[in-house]
């Protein structure tokens, strides 16, 4: 099992001299327990190094970032959200389609190749997760994953809900 803080914290890390760069504030909320995932390295990187480079490449510079890692109703919980160009309701089913990409002017010269989210997906079919997209033109979007906890982690947690 993984640390899905430590992931996630080093994946924020990476993109930080990026969004520094654009006057982008990317932010990190860790959770407060420590939550362990069942899930390969690799595969959680890859998952959240694409949501973040897309919340940065949809979001205008002096725009805002956040992550935030936290447990709910026994899942592991990651939201990825931008206050970027958004998108629209017609397309938000498609996003996860390989090649798919909202408008091909908008997003020409991002360098994009719409295989990004569809790679998220697959990852997350594969740790038995779930991705979930809320999202409005112009205002932003935040992306959801839920993962399942480790039993160990669960267990850990349980604990210390019950002793507080
Ligand atoms: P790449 O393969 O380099 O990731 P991509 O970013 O175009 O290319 P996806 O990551 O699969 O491909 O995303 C698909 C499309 O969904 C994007 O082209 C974009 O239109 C839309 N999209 C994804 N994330 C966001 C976001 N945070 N804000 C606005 N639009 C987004
Ligand atoms: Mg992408």
């Amino acid at each position: 099992t993984i640390s899905l803080s430590e992931v996630l914290e080093s994946c924020v890390d990476a993109r930080q001299a990026v969004a520094r760069s654009r006057n982008v504030n990317l932010t990190y909320d860790p959770p407060t327990d420590e939550i362990s995932v069942v899930a390969d390295r690799e595969g959680l990187r890859t998952v959240f190094d694409n949501l973040i480079n897309n919340a940065l490449n949809y979001t205008a510079d002096q725009g805002a970032v956040s992550v935030r890692g936290f447990c709910h109703d026994g899942k592991a919980i990651v939201e990825v959200e931008d206050n970027g160009i958004g998108i629209p309701q017609e397309h938000q089913s498609r996003i996860f389609e390989r090649f798919y990409r909202v408008d091909k002017a908008r997003s020409r010269g991002m360098g994009g190749t719409g295989l990004g989210l569809a790679i998220v997906k697959h990852c997350m079919g594969v740790f038995g997760g779930e991705i979930e997209v809320e999202s409005e033109t112009g205002r932003g979007t935040l992306i959801r994953i839920l993962l399942p906890v480790s039993e160990q982690s669960a267990q850990l947690i349980e604990t210390v809900k019950g002793s507080t």
